[in-house]
C-alpha cells in the first residue's frame, strides 16, 4: 500500500448562528467523529465572536483527539450574505454589527488553517445534498425553516449559489399578496407565514384574543419558553388550535415547495428531463414536527404544483437535523482543499 493512503484527513464544519456556534470534525468519508458547541453572544462585538468561533473550532479539535495540524479546512456558514471569494461576511442581520466582516481572513489567522465561508442555508443544503442524498439526485431544492426560512439549491450536482452568495430570497417569495407583514418590509412573505417566528407569532396573538390552547397549561399565558417541541406535545395532546396553526404553515411550506419544483422543473429540463429531483425539508420546525407536517406538506404540494411537474420529484425531510451546517461545511472545506 502506498503510504499516503494510510494517511487521513479531517475537516472541520462550522455553523455560526445568531444564539450558537456549532462546530464539527468529520473525516474523509463524512462520518462526524466530534463536536463542540458555544453560545454566539453576538454582543459583545464582531472580534470576540470570531474568537469564540475559533475557540469552539479548536473544542472540537479537541474532542476528536485530534491537534489543528491535521484539519485539511475548515468550511463556515454564516447567517446572511457572503462574497465566498473573499470570504467575506457582507451582512448577517441576526448578528450584531456584521457588516463586511472579513471572517476568512480573521479565522486563518487565529486557526492556521485555510477557511471556506458560505452562506448557512446554501451550506445546510450542500450537507444534505452530499452526506445525506450520497450526492446521487442531479438536482435538489433544500428549504429549511427555523426562526427564518433559507434555502439552498443544487443543479446538476453543484451548489447553485445565486447571486451573492444569499439565497435566503426563498423565505421571502410573496406567498400572500396581503398576508402578515414580513422584517424584509413586504407582505406575505414565505417566512412571515411558516417560521417558527411567524408559527409563535400566530400562537401568541390567539392566545391573546382567548383562544384556548393546552400550551398555556404547559408554559403559562405569556408561553415565553415557547419551543417548537412544545407545538408538537400539544398537537399529540389532542390541541386543535396548535394543530390548525401548523396544518396552516404546512400548507404554505408546500405551497412554497410547488413553486420551486415548477421552477426548478423549468430549470432541469435545459439540464436532462429524466433526471430525478429531490425536495428536502429541514431546519428546526421540521426537525420537530416532520411527523405533523410532512404529509400535508406533499399533499399541497401535489395540489399546487403544475401538471406533471411532480412527476420523479421527491420530497423528504431531513434527517440530519441541526448538523445539517456543520455536516456541509466539511464538504465545502474538502471540495476547497481538492482543489487546491
Ligand atoms: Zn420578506
Amino acid at each position: 500500500m502506498a503510504e499516503s493512503s494510510s494517511k487521513q484527513d479531517f475537516f472541520v464544519g462550522v455553523d455560526l448562528g445568531g444564539t450558537k456556534i456549532l462546530a464539527g470534525i468529520f473525516d474523509n468519508s463524512l462520518k462526524n467523529l466530534a463536536t463542540a458547541k458555544l453560545s454566539t453572544k453576538s454582543q459583545r462585538g464582531v472580534e470576540a465572536v470570531i474568537e469564540r468561533v475559533a475557540r469552539c473550532v479548536q473544542d472540537a479539535v479537541d474532542e476528536a483527539d485530534l491537534s489543528l495540524k491535521q484539519i485539511v479546512g475548515v468550511g463556515i456558514g454564516a447567517p446572511g450574505s457572503v462574497d465566498f471569494d473573499s470570504g467575506t461576511v457582507i451582512f448577517a442581520p441576526n448578528l450584531e454589527g456584521w457588516k463586511d466582516v472579513p471572517l476568512k481572513k480573521h479565522l486563518e489567522k487565529l486557526l492556521g488553517v485555510p477557511v471556506f465561508v458560505e452562506n448557512d442555508c446554501n451550506i445546510a443544503a450542500l450537507g444534505v445534498y452530499a452526506a445525506e442524498l450520497k450526492s446521487k439526485p442531479r438536482h435538489m431544492v433544500g428549504i429549511f425553516v427555523g426562526t427564518g426560512i433559507g434555502g439552498g439549491i443544487v443543479i446538476d450536482g453543484h451548489l447553485y449559489s445565486g447571486f451573492g452568495h444569499t439565497a435566503g430570497e426563498i423565505g421571502h417569495m410573496v406567498l400572500e399578496v396581503n398576508g402578515p407583514k414580513c422584517g424584509c418590509g413586504n407582505k406575505g412573505c414565505f417566512e412571515a407565514l411558516a417560521s417558527r417566528t411567524a408559527i409563535f407569532q400566530r400562537i401568541k396573538a390567539g392566545v391573546k384574543d382567548g383562544q384556548k390552547t393546552l400550551l398555556t397549561d404547559m408554559l403559562g399565558d405569556d408561553l415565553d419558553d415557547l419551543r417548537s417541541g412544545d407545538l408538537r406535545k400539544a398537537i399529540r395532546r389532542g390541541d386543535k388550535f396548535v394543530d390548525k396553526v401548523i396544518e396552516e404553515a404546512a400548507e404554505y411550506i408546500g405551497i412554497a415547495t410547488a413553486n420551486l419544483i415548477n421552477i426548478l422543473r423549468l430549470t432541469a429540463n435545459l439540464i436532462n428531463i429524466l433526471n430525478p429531483e429531490v425536495v428536502v425539508l429541514g431546519g428546526g420546525v421540521m426537525e420537530a414536527l416532520q411527523d405533523e407536517m410532512m404529509s400535508v406538506i406533499i399533499e399541497t404540494a401535489k395540489d399546487y404544483a403544475m401538471a406533471g411537474a411532480m412527476k420523479g420529484v421527491e420530497i423528504v425531510a431531513s434527517k440530519l437535523g441541526d448538523d445539517a451546517g456543520i455536516t456541509g461545511g466539511a464538504v465545502l472545506a474538502r471540495r476547497e482543499a481538492k482543489k487546491a
